[in-house]
């Protein structure tokens, strides 16, 4: 017996570790502490009314012989979630069908799931900085990657280099961690350079409701996208879902390779290794797409974008440079007098009191800088630009 040597290959996630533990040190040198964590990759707010009313109900027909579900009938998810996020597709002017959505528990597991389906001799492009789920997928299944860096001449948004070979490129816009968003123009060179190499491009939109007006959420929005990419997306910063874990992943019928289908690919994979997110679950996501449901959950995302607004501000205010806070949750900026992330991410904790997350983390490009998240607690977030505006 012999286990997946591959794994020997993955680097050690220090990132989270250090943070806690450097945490836990000060706040057992100061039980009286006054920390603000700004950390923090995850929702605060409750779910909506609608969703929780439609838990309710989906749950009382779980408690009835004559309503209760067992095995959802397709592991993709039922027609009425299916129905709800192509038509929510529909309104942002992108032709989605039903049969084109599959849906899953979370885009973590649909990013990471896909490799199975494609060969191991493919090379990947990921950048750099980057989200680790994208390369420790594929070098757990040992295969060679390539980094596009981002970085501040390209504004964090790399793009396409002549000469540069890639058979799977990860896009993800806006971007964990530095909030940078891809425009339409930029979405399309990329879509042409995979065309033209018969590439795919694994487009995470995760973040695609934090966009404003004029910035595309889709990559579908991109003529020729379906003919090269795959979108995930996820409820779970969209309407709060961390907890609840409902994901889709969007695979036009166009998308082939060597004339095999790369849905039926996916739903072979899911059919065999996933039996669909639970009925309650799924029915808390379709209320997600009701249009009280879509006002509903956009309040929670105009509240997190006050909070990213206050830090864009204070950004401005200081005269450090940055991207993202506009269209992200996340802004990512350079940490002042040259410190690494890691001498600022000191600093902010043991003279600020406020945790952010040191660039290094995600990567060498990372270097030097520092992402915030605007999901905590909008005084909180005040509070946190004044303490570092004090300087
Ligand atoms: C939060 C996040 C996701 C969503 O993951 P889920 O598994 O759906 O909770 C996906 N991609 C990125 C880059 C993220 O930051």
């Amino acid at each position: 017996m012999k286990l997946n040597g591959n794994f020997q290959n993955l680097e050690q996630s220090y990132l989270f570790v250090t943070i806690a533990k450097k945490v836990n040190e000060y706040t057992a040198a100061h039980p009286e502490n006054n920390l603000i964590r700004m950390g923090i990759g995850d929702v605060t707010l409750p779910l909506a009314p609608v969703v929780i009313q439609a838990m309710h109900k989906a749950t009382d027909e779980m408690a009835k012989k004559e309503t209760f579900r067992g095995y959802s009938p397709d592991s993709s998810g039922y027609p009425f979630l299916r129905e709800a996020i192509a038509g929510y597709y529909q309104s942002l002017g992108v032709s989605v069908e039903p049969g084109e959505v599959f849906v899953g528990d979370g885009a973590k597991s649909d990013v990471g799931n896909i490799v199975d389906i494609f060969d191991n001799a493919n090379t990947i492009l990921v950048p750099d900085p980057v989200y680790p789920v994208y390369v420790d997928t594929n070098v757990m299944a040992g295969r060679k990657i390539a980094y596009a860096d981002a970085n501040m001449e390209n504004g964090f948004l790399p793009m396409p280099e002549a000469g540069q070979s890639a058979d799977i490129v990860y896009i993800c816009s806006p971007n964990n961690p530095t909030g940078a968003v891809y425009n339409r123009d930029q979405l399309q060179a990329w879509v042409d350079y995979a065309l033209e190499r018969e590439a795919v491009i694994l487009f995470d939109a995760a973040y695609e409701s934090f966009v404003s007006p004029g910035l595309p959420r889709s990559i579908f929005e991109i003529p020729g996208a379906e003919r090269c990419a795959i979108e995930f997306c996820s409820l779970s910063k969209t309407a709060g879902f961390t907890g609840m874990r409902c994901g889709y992943t969007v695979i036009k019928k166009e998308l082939a390779f060597e004339g095999v289908s790369v849905a039926k690919l996916w739903e072979r994979r899911q059919g065999s290794k996933f039996n669909g997110v639970n009925y309650v679950t799924q029915r808390a996501a379709e209320a997600v797409f009701s249009p009280e449901g879509i006002r509903q959950t956009q309040e929670a995302v105009a509240y997190y974008k006050g909070n990213a607004q206050v830090m864009v501000q204070a950004m401005r205010d200081m005269g450090l440079w940055f991207t993202g806070g506009e269209n992200s949750p996340y802004v990512w900026f350079q940490c002042p007098e040259g410190k690494s992330g890691w001498e600022y991410f000191d600093y902010l904790l043991n003279e600020k009191e406020i945790v952010g997350t040191p660039g290094e983390g995600f990567g060498k490009n990372g270097g030097g800088c520092m992402r915030l998240s605007a999901f905590g607690d909008t005084e909180k977030t005040k509070e946190a630009m004044e303490r570092i505006k004090r300087g």
